[in-house]
């Protein structure tokens, strides 16, 4: 593999796999192909969603309003969930079939109680860093590869972002699962035409 290649492995936590509070369908899939993947790679990065319990992206924290409707924050649009990825709480830990021990990095996100962070890049007001392309200029990774959950929303946002970085994102379709949330994958699928994100499966993965 390219020395400047890292693969980026997105919220593969208890709370988004199946018996989680927001649970991807099939999110456990995309273990086995993350596994696959991480043979390929010197470099694999973590990220884990990491928000307080009174998080302003959860419904709960907002009365009279319902799980995954839109609301209007100082920064934009944001949909409400279920409470999820509490810090410290068992939903919030990696799937524990996740054996990644060669990781490099647990990049945490989210953990600003009035905003939501889905890319790994950016938070929800598309401007507060999370540091991460810092670490990976800093380390020469120029070429990132995405998996992991979910695929129309974290993993989405971050390969959007390392395009407007500057980076490679190539997205591993096979390990990643979607939400599907009134249309996200289809929009973001357009999105990743016009900014030039590359879809890919891990059995095309050369070392
Ligand atoms: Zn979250």
């Amino acid at each position: 593999m390219n020395p400047k290649a890292a693969l980026l492995i997105v919220d593969v936590q208890n709370d988004f796999c199946p018996g989680g509070a927001l649970a991807v369908a099939e999110g456990d899939a995309v273990i086995a192909p993350v596994h696959r993947a991480a043979q390929h790679f010197d470099h694999i990065l973590l990220t884990q969603d990491w928000h307080t319990p009174d998080h302003n992206s959860f419904a709960s924290a907002h009365p009279g309003k319902k799980t995954y409707e839109q609301i209007e924050l100082p920064y934009g649009p944001q949909t409400l969930w279920p409470d999820h990825c509490v810090q410290g709480t068992p939903g919030a830990d990696f799937h524990p079939a996740l054996q990644l021990t060669r990781a490099e990095l647990i990049l945490r996100k989210g953990f600003r109680r009035a905003i939501d962070s889905y890319s790994a890049f950016f938070e929800n007001d598309r401007t507060t860093a999370t540091g991460l392309a810092g670490y990976l200029r800093d380390r020469g990774l120029t070429r990132v590869f995405l998996a992991g959950l979910a695929y129309d929303y974290c993993v989405g946002y971050s390969a959007l972002d390392a395009r407007r970085l500057g980076l490679d994102a190539i997205i591993l379709r096979d390990a990643c699962r979607a939400i599907d949330l009134n249309g996200s994958v289809a929009g973001i699928e357009r999105d990743f035409a016009a900014a030039g994100v590359q879809l890919t499966n891990t059995a095309d993965l050369s070392s």
